[in-house]
């Protein structure tokens, strides 16, 4: 623990005074999925923002086989309600689409490992699970829009890809009655994906604690994936302004949530440890993976409320995540965690878990 700072958890502006933060690099890695598509208008867009842009990744190591990359940009693949489209200039979306206008639709983001669609039951259920809680009738039955993900991704010619899947309300009028959007609209887009740049992987990511609370599940329940993600913009926002890498977020009530993109496991004594749903957290799909991996393993783990100072004091803490998978934590708030390098119960579930990613999923061939 540094000495002299104080804790600034409960409130960003003080988190931005503080010294040891302010030493940061803004390297802040892009969110789970787009970091590889990234356009020159995004980053302008940010810099007009105010918020520092993000660190090149064009070095990033990890990154995936792209096998008809030209010029460094990965293909990509798009289906827009109803017609596959190749690139991204033709795929145009309606002014008046309420997924633009209020962020009224649900999501998923999906990864492809070595031609397989790791992981796409489970993908699909949340997607008609979200969209059941907001009253959204997806316009494919789940076996066809099934089909209609696995063409558009076999179209992009990658056999690792990250897909995003969109389920809108569709084109309406400019108020917010869903009555008055007839159609929902399903847009898919496949492409290659970069991780977060190696190093995060080796060294840990810096993390602050947002003073933005994760949503109360009677106002937006965390677990419906909506395309409302300002919540969790506004605490990646936070942990710009401070000069880290990452946001965690907790609840109303003070308990730990999860990152701003990533649920959160914390190593307390060999056990790991995760927050329930209840708490309000998006039922992670790499969450799920990582208990059914302790199951296997007779690795102990278990769902805990814990605050902030579960993780001070915590042996090792990761997030995890379908873009970043599993990436470590070595300080929060200028608190070192742990021995301030990634633990080897983190070393270990991340082999684990990207064993599990070579041979599990739907072939996409
Ligand atoms: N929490 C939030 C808020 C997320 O957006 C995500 C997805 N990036 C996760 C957790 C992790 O979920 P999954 O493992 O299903 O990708």
């Amino acid at each position: 623990m540094t000495p002299g700072v104080g804790f600034t958890y409960h409130c960003g502006v003080i988190q931005s005074n503080c010294p040891v933060l302010q030493k940061g690099t803004t390297s802040m890695p892009m969110s789970d999925m787009t970091q590889g598509t990234t356009t020159r208008s995004g980053a302008a867009a940010s810099i007009s923002a105010g918020i520092p842009e993000p660190e090149s990744t064009e070095k990033a190591p990890v990154t995936v086989v792209q096998k008809k990359a030209k010029s460094g940009t990965s293909p990509v693949s798009i289906f827009l309600n109803g017609e596959y489209v190749d690139s991204r200039e033709k795929a145009m979306v309606p002014l008046f689409e309420h997924g633009l206008l209020y962020g009224d639709g649900v999501f998923e983001g999906i990864r492809a490992y070595n031609g397989r669609i790791f992981r796409m039951h489970d993908h699909m259920d949340r997607l008609y699970h979200s969209a059941r809680a907001i009253m959204l009738e997806i316009p494919y039955p789940k076996e066809e829009l099934g089909q209609i993900l696995l063409e558009t991704v076999r179209r992009t010619g990658l056999d690792e890809a990250y897909i995003r899947l969109i389920v809108s309300r569709g084109p309406g009028d400019l108020g917010i009655d869903p009555r008055k959007c007839p159609k929902p609209a399903v847009y898919i887009i496949a492409s290659g994906i970069a991780l977060y740049p190696k190093e995060k992987y080796t060294k840990g990511l810096r993390c602050t604690i947002a003073s933005t609370r994760r949503n109360r599940p009677d106002c937006l329940n965390p677990q419906i994936k909506t395309l409302n993600y300002l919540n969790n913009i506004m605490a990646k926002i936070e942990a710009i302004q401070s000069g880290v890498d990452e946001a965690i977020m907790l609840n109303e009530a003070g308990c730990v949530a999860e990152g701003a993109a990533d649920n959160i496991w914390v190593v307390q004594g060999g056990v790991l440890c995760t927050p329930p749903t209840h708490v309000g957290i998006l039922e992670g799909i790499t969450r799920q993976v990582l208990m059914e991996i302790c199951e296997a393993n007779k690795i102990a783990w278990r769902e805990k409320n814990m605050v902030v100072h579960d993780l001070i004091k915590a042996d090792e803490i990761f997030l995890c995540g379908t873009g970043a998978e599993l990436i470590p934590v070595v300080e929060i708030d200028g608190r070192v965690i742990g021995t301030g390098r990634p633990g080897p119960v983190f070393a270990r579930m991340l082999d684990l878990f990207r064993e599990r990613t070579r041979t599990d999923g739907v072939p996409i061939r």
